[in-house]
């Protein structure tokens, strides 16, 4: 029998994505994280979704304007 929780259930979450075009690897972002979910690897941000907390601190103090909030569909099952 099907069960259509996944979609029901879903929450969402703001989380930060980075336009990896934009991105200079100037490690603002990492240094401004609170968390410690982004980090700069071979001069490019990668953000950790699942440690995101979604405050846009890495995004305000980007001088690039690499990052962009975004939601992210988590399924409440997930939690
Ligand atoms: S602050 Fe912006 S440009 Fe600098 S490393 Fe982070 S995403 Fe890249
Ligand atoms: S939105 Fe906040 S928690 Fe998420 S990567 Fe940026 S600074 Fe870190």
């Amino acid at each position: 029998m099907y069960h259509n929780i996944g979609i029901e259930g879903r929450k969402t979450h703001t989380i930060a994505y980075v336009d990896i075009e934009r991105c200079i690897g100037c490690k603002q972002c990492e240094k401004y994280c609170p968390v410690g979910a982004i980090r700069v690897v071979g001069k490019k941000a990668y953000v950790n979704w699942m440690q995101c907390i979604g405050c846009g601190l890495c995004a305000n103090n980007c001088p690039q304007k690499a990052i962009i909030p975004m939601l992210r569909y988590i399924p409440a099952y997930t939690r």
